[in-house]
């Protein structure tokens, strides 16, 4: 008897754990709705809703098969001692998941159920994460291997055991995962997946690179596929093959037009490099999740929390107009891009001195693609506080003049400024006589850049703070050369604002 569990892993393609299981003999494929999972403060309503798509396609491919996915709800661990008692002991078969501190211990607990009731849990690894790494230096050769590892084929058939009953599937805004109704979550399952990442590869991401940091238009040239390699209707080893492939069509027509393609297709491919060394950092060390990556920052910030701030922050109430403008499409797209994220985290982070965890789980709630292991590795850097990163503290004023020259992003988004002139757009509290109802900066920008500075180059004078960022370094850094870095940001026309 095997139970297949379906995690962050949403597909029937390319699910070793699935192909395993069903080779085996009998089969009943699970997903599992942890309602304490859905208290948590990093986790919405509108991951859910993108969810519930996935489940509903898992479940009509399955019935192709002549079966059911089989939903249950309540703790893991009593679904799995409820299921023991059923059908005597079982098989467990599951990707690994590198989640949030709830799941991680989740997946502690129940790996100790299992060693004390005689359950085998075979679980298999996720994409270009490896468990159990012994030294970093290895980690890009071992991912690369597995990416071009063949794709492994769903099964031929399945023999599905029949005897439980599935719980209904709630609905989208059933009262389990909270009423945080506001906006709208992006449409899940693998079909959508698989729809968005041809028209990327076909058309979209001819303007990808010459888009990615503009918020008016970056939704329509950058891939999407975010989300759904969070909850894995895609694998990352499908979207790199296809990727290649086309690749490799292109570079037999020897155009203009065919090279650009390339270029572009090439900088994503990196990203999805980038996906996976970060995802790599929580898998080694789960505490970066809660704790700075470098002790010396920690108590910079914590007490100097002003919740006015970040009110004004989380409402995009600030005074900024891109920064406003940027929080406010997050709330209603669920998606922003990347330079923006940073921007966001940036602000809250320098500019308000707000601790990283407070704010964290709120942009969490709000990306429809909350990804732990990359969301708290860039919340860190963005926040200064990992000791191996270049500080970037983004200027919102420069950025809305590079990046949205003409306003009408903010526009979009904050219409209280639809009566200030266009040169004013950027900076609307030097228009004189202004009836705009809109905020004046929260805070002045040349200040508090200066005050974070200060206390940034205070923390990284203490004693120990360069072997602290060395052993970092070596055991979660990037192995690429300082100097292969800037060319290729240079390549990939990052042109960020360092400002320190
Ligand atoms: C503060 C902050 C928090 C973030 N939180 C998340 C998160 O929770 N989930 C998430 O998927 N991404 C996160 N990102 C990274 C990035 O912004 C998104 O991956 C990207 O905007 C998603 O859109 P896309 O799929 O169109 O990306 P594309 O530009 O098309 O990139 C393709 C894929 O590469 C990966 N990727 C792209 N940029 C990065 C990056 N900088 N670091 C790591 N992987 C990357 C993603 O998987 C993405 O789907 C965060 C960035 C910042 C600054």
């Amino acid at each position: 008897m095997n139970i297949v569990w379906f995690k962050r892993d949403l597909r029937l393609q390319d699910h070793e754990p699935l192909l395993n299981a069903a080779h085996l003999g009998k089969t009943l494929p699970l997903y599992i709705i942890e309602p304490k999972l859905w208290e948590q403060p990093d986790i919405s309503q509108r991951h859910w809703c993108f969810i519930h798509d996935s489940l509903r396609e898992l479940d009509e491919s399955l019935s192709s098969y002549g079966g059911r996915l089989i939903v249950r709800i309540g703790s893991a661990l009593s679904i799995f001692e409820d299921l023991r008692q059923k059908l005597g002991n079982f098989s467990l078969w599951s990707h690994e998941e590198t989640g949030n501190t709830w799941t991680f211990r989740r997946d502690i607990a129940l790996a100790r159920w299992c060693r004390e009731n005689g359950i085998t849990w075979h679980e298999f690894p996720s994409n270009g994460v490896v468990r159990r790494l012994k030294n970093r230096d290895d980690w890009s050769q071992l991912r690369n291997e597995r990416m071009q590892n063949a794709i492994i084929l769903p099964p031929t058939q399945i023999s599905f055991y029949q005897g439980i009953i599935s719980d209904a599937l709630p609905s989208k805004d059933h009262h389990i995962f909270g009423n945080n109704s506001e906006g709208r979550a992006q449409i899940g399952g693998r079909s959508e997946g698989l729809k968005i990442l041809q028209s990327f590869l076909k058309e979209r991401a001819r303007k990808y690179m010459l888009t990615i940091s503009k918020p008016g238009v970056s939704a329509r040239h950058c891939s999407r596929l975010s989300t759904h390699i969070a909850y894995g209707t895609l694998s990352v080893r499908e979207i790199e093959q296809a990727t290649k492939e086309k690749i490799r069509t292109l570079q037999g027509i020897k155009d203009d037009d065919a090279r650009h393609l390339i270029y572009n297709l090439s900088a994503f491919l990196s990203r999805l490099a980038w996906r996976c060394h970060f995802v790599q950092k929580l898998e080694q060390q789960p505490e970066i999740e809660t704790q700075c990556m470098h002790p010396a920052f920690e108590g910079m910030r914590e007490s100097h929390f002003r919740e006015d701030y970040f009110e004004a922050w989380k409402n995009g109430k600030t005074g900024y107009p891109l920064i406003d403008a940027c929080m406010r499409s997050l709330i209603q797209n669920g998606w922003i891009t990347f330079r923006m994220r940073a921007m966001l985290v940036s602000f809250a982070s320098y500019h308000l001195w707000l601790d990283w965890r407070q704010t964290a789980p709120y942009l969490a709630q709000l990306f429809t693609d909350y990804e732990p292991g990359i969301h708290y590795s860039q919340f860190q850097m963005q926040s200064g506080v990992t000791g191996i990163n270049v500080i970037r503290i983004y200027n919102p004023i420069k950025q809305s003049l590079d990046h949205d020259p003409e306003g009408k992003f903010i526009l979009r988004y904050v219409p209280e400024l639809k009566d200030v002139p266009k040169s004013f757009i950027h900076e609307p509290w030097r228009f004189p006589n202004t009836s705009a109802h809109y905020p004046a900066p929260i805070v002045d920008h040349k200040e508090a850049m200066h005050h974070a500075r200060e206390q940034i180059s205070e923390r990284r004078k203490v004693s120990g703070f360069k072997e602290s960022a060395k052993a970092t370094h070596k055991k979660l850094g990037s192995r690429q050369s300082p100097i292969k870095k800037l060319k290729a940001s240079v390549k990939n026309n990052e042109q960020m604002t360092f400002d320190f």
